[in-house]
């Protein structure tokens, strides 16, 4: 067993999209041009300071061959342990699946793969059971069990993605227990998505046994380390992802960083028909109390309160802290060139964050910024509510 003396706490995010490949070929449609495998490398590795990416879309045959051009340049290398390596960042191969079982709406899972051979066996078997495997988050036509197994098979993770949201995530709109679509003991994970939070989800008994994952779901290098994780392992690589996802010989997640589900784009029921939030002592009619349209979008408060098998949240012991934070881009007055000075002055955008005084920042982006950044960090920025779709906004106190 590892002492704990030799784990780090590394910062992680594993949901990122590629848009293109390196020939640009589309593999997100809305993803942006420059996410590249290679350009998440560099964004992750040199301006966010993450140190385990997890790049979703990894089994898309045209991305594949540019992780065994950045293999055979030298650019990259084979992570000890399972990965890519680049620079101190490690590169987690993964992919994002849309299941539709019979009577249910579809919903998002991601796999994970260890290694680049087992990633290209499982997009070959994937590639027999979709219409087409170079895009990313497709339809696959096979049983969700059927999936578990494939995925499991082959040593792989199973984490349902984003679970909460209305749109394609698992309690959000395909069922109401895990249960239903998977076998529980092979789930390794989930993901909490942008509108809920550890307290959120502990009105679910079920939940209380996983490790939960905090992710960005970038679909432009900006966004990349919007939501994260700090993972006490080893090293950043698939096996001590997958130790710590167990809690297991004292690695574990030890912080979650996303933002307040206020700021969340579904946390809130919203009217389709006039675009209003609905307040919370309307949340069960079945028509919106201001135009009457009965267009109303549950948001991810009102779907889990609907689901809950617990009158109150509770949070199990192992739970670690999930901090309300801000991303630097929700930051009024924090446009491009402050942000790069920033960087220049700091390395990464976790130093900015996490790392620089007050009195460091202000030197370098004036006092008013330093102080928003501080709130930021804190959670102590106030927000306006998020629904349908529609983030919440920062209020400049
Ligand atoms: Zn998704
Ligand atoms: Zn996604």
């Amino acid at each position: 067993m590892a002492l704990a003396a030799e784990l780090q706490s590394i910062y992680c995010d594993l949901h990122v999209h590629i848009g293109r490949t390196s020939e640009g070929q589309a593999v997100k449609i809305s993803g942006s041009r420059d996410l590249t495998f290679a350009g998440i490398a560099r964004e992750a590795a040199e301006r966010k300071g993450i140190g385990l990416i997890g790049i979703i879309d990894s089994h898309s045959p045209g991305v594949l061959h540019d992780i065994h051009a950045a293999l055979d340049s030298g650019e990259m290398a084979l992570a000890a342990g399972g990965g890519i390596a680049y620079r101190g960042t490690t590169i987690l191969l993964g992919t994002e699946i849309e299941i539709r079982e019979p009577g249910r709406k579809e919903c998002h899972v991601l796999a994970f793969m260890s290694d680049l051979t087992a990633m290209e066996d499982f997009s070959k078997w994937m590639s027999a059971h979709m219409r087409n495997v170079n895009l990313s988050s497709q339809r696959l036509y096979a049983p969700s069990r059927v999936l578990q197994d494939e995925i499991t098979g082959r040593g792989g993770l199973l984490i349902p993605a984003h679970i909460f949201t209305p749109h394609k995530g698992l309690y959000g709109c395909a069922a109401e227990r895990m249960a239903e679509l998977f076998e529980l003991d092979r789930i390794a994970a989930v993901e909490l998505g942008l509108s809920a939070d550890s307290e959120m989800a502990g009105y679910l008994s079920e939940l209380d046994r996983y490790s939960f994952l905090t992710n960005s779901d970038a679909h432009s290098l900006g966004k990349i380390g919007r939501e994260y994780n700090v993972i006490e392992m080893r090293e950043p690589s698939f096996q001590e992802l997958k130790l710590a996802l167990q809690r297991n010989e004292g690695r574990r997640v030890s912080a979650n960083f996303g933002l307040n589900p206020r700021l969340g784009k579904y946390h809130r029921t919203y009217c389709a028909g006039c675009g209003s939030i609905i307040d919370e002592a309307y949340a069960t009619s079945e028509r919106c109390p201001y135009c009457g349209s009965p267009k109303l979008v549950q948001g991810v408060l009102d779907r889990i309160l609907h689901i809950a098998d617990r009158p109150l949240p509770q949070v199990p012991a192992h739970r670690p802290p999930y901090h309300y934070q801000v991303p630097l881009e929700f930051i009024p007055g924090l446009g491009k060139r402050k942000l790069n000075l920033l960087l220049e002055a700091f390395g990464t955008e976790m130093n900015i964050l996490h790392r620089a005084a007050e009195a460091e920042l202000a030197a370098v982006a004036g006092a008013e910024l330093a102080g928003l950044i501080v709130l930021a960090r804190t959670g102590q920025l106030v927000l306006s509510s998020g629904g349908g779709g529609t983030y919440g906004k920062v209020i400049r106190t």
